[in-house]
């Protein structure tokens, strides 16, 4: 489905991305584990044409997405839940949601995925219009994952859901994650979470300063020595 290869991404002449290649095939949940710094958003941020890369390849279902505008690669059916979630503070739950939909030619669909948006998150349906900044970290993540669901992502692409929330609300939303899953997006999340992700993840890459370091089914990251020692602590 989505193919990176020998991705380059510089900035300033300082290389943060060093020639990654990576694959997320249709049905699964990939993840790309790594620490601060590794180039985890980085990548992200070039599958969805933000950066511009010095060299390499991105693909989707064989269509070349480099040179693409940001917005006709969601229209393709890919989406970013970004990293601090980024909903508008000052807009209600449901005029985030909306703005989800925003570059959707089918209009007459928006409703009944407002629905199954609602149904996966029956807190985001009890705020309908509260204020997105009044909400607590875990909604406000909820509602990015809601937002990005209403672009109708084949494709989801998640930058650190569980990032500065508590480990119930981590659980909640990894649970979710893998509830989206079932009802037919293939994912790709980027974490430092390294053990939840990859308890979640059916294959998982390590990335450490800009290079692929290490793939394997998630269960067999788990178990990988280095692996434990370096990402995965008492956990
Ligand atoms: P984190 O988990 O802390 O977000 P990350 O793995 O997502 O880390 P990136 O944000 O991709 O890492 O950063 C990779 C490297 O690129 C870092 O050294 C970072 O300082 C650098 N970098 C990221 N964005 C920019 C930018 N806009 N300008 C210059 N350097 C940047």
């Amino acid at each position: 489905m989505l193919k990176v290869e020998n991705l380059v991404v510089a900035y300033g002449g300082i290389e943060a991305l060093k020639g990654i290649s990576l694959e997320v095939e249709e049905g699964k949940i990939v993840t790309l584990v790594g620490a601060n710094g590794a180039g985890k958003s980085t990548a992200l941020r070039t599958i969805t044409g933000l950066v511009k890369p010095k060299s390499g390849s991105i693909t989707y279902n064989g269509v070349n997405l480099l040179n693409m505008k940001t917005q006709d690669i969601v229209k393709m059916g890919i989406t970013l839940v970004p990293e601090g979630r980024r909903i508008f503070p000052n807009l209600t739950v449901l005029e985030n949601l909306k703005l989800g939909a925003f570059f959707r030619k089918d209009v007459n669909n928006i409703n009944n995925d407002l629905d199954w948006v609602y149904g996966l998150f029956p807190r985001l349906k009890e705020r309908n219009w509260q204020m997105a900044g009044t909400l607590s970290g875990g909604e406000q993540q909820m509602l990015a994952v809601g937002r990005a669901l209403m672009s109708k992502p084949k494709l989801m692409m998640m930058d650190e859901p569980s990032l500065g929330l508590a480990p119930l609300i981590v659980k909640d939303i990894f649970s979710i994650i893998k509830e989206i899953h079932n009802q037919g997006v293939t994912i790709l999340l980027v974490e430092q979470n390294a053990n939840a992700a990859l308890h979640t993840a059916d294959i998982g890459y390590v990335i450490e300063t800009g290079q692929i370091k290490l793939r394997g089914e998630g269960r067999d990251l788990l178990n990988n020595d280095e692996i434990k020692n370096a990402y995965l602590g008492e956990n």
